[in-house]
């Protein structure tokens, strides 16, 4: 699955957009449908607004939507990753904000759902019996080792209530027995894995947003570029465990090629 198409940061900047283009139309030939089959190109301003070394991978001339370059098929997804009670304020491992993101999350969903081909959310979801391998500790030290939390049929595990739900399209589950911080471990009811959906649906693009920065979003990001997706993170809509952490996650998965943007700068004038 990784690797379908070569990493777009690695190839050259040209080779790169190509070789991308030519795995989304291969795609399309084998008869996968982006659905709302947009023509768009708006990230390219995002990317060079956050400095990315990657400016100019785009260059304005060849990203149109007018039809005299090439056009480039996008689908993108929103990826929502552990907005639940136990994540949020007065949850086991309450994160600051955490509230404020599910509220904000739920703003973006009501403004741009239809600009999201695939909207994915994760929970954490863990055994109520055993230590998870190990991710629960009676003496946890809040790095590899946790108190009990977001155990499966709890409340903590639930969604946030302040995360309306209802334009999630895919909903995955993950740590069941096990430490899984990235949504890409996680699984749907049907057994499909995050990557996998992803995949089926010709995602080349994603925004992500939930909790933690410095822990589950920070997994679930760096996957999500190693899957190959142009990946944005929605800065304001992102709470994280610690401050110096969670700059430390951004600058990271921003080092992998993520492009740091707020949510009121994801849908904007951007041609
Ligand atoms: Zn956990």
């Amino acid at each position: 699955m990784h690797g379908q198409h070569s990493g777009p940061y690695e190839a050259g900047r040209k080779t790169g957009v190509a070789s991308r283009q030519g795995a989304v139309m291969a795609r399309l030939q084998e008869g996968f449908s982006a659905p709302g089959g947009r023509t768009l190109a708006n990230d390219g301003n995002a990317a060079s607004a956050s400095g990315s070394p990657f400016k100019g991978n785009k260059p304005r001339g060849q990203v149109k939507c007018d039809g005299t370059a090439y056009a480039r098929i996008m689908t993108r997804a929103l990826l929502i990753v552990d907005v639940q009670n136990d994540f949020t304020e007065g949850g086991a491992l309450a994160v600051a904000g955490g509230d404020a993101v599910a509220s904000a999350v739920s703003q973006l969903l009501a403004e741009h759902a239809d600009d999201y081909g695939v909207i994915l959310a994760s929970r954490d979801w863990h055994d109520g019996d055993g230590d998870n391998g190990g991710h629960f500790s009676p003496a946890p030290d809040y790095v590899d080792s946790w108190p009990v939390h977001c155990v499966e049929g709890t409340v903590g595990a639930d969604y946030d209530p302040l995360l309306v739900t209802d334009a999630i399209t895919h909903h995955v589950r993950k740590g069941q027995g096990i430490p899984a911080y990235s949504m890409f471990e996680g699984t749907a009811e049907d057994g499909t894995t995050a990557g996998e959906i992803l995949s089926a649906h010709g995602v080349t693009d994603a925004d992500i947003v939930g909790i933690a920065t410095d822990h589950c979003v920070r997994a679930s990001g760096l996957d999500a570029i190693a899957h190959g997706v142009h990946l944005r993170v929605l800065t304001d809509l992102v709470a994280g465990v610690g401050e110096e952490s969670s700059q430390a996650a951004l600058a990271e998965l921003a080092h992998a090629g993520a492009a740091l943007i707020e949510s009121a700068e994801a849908f904007g004038s951007t041609v």
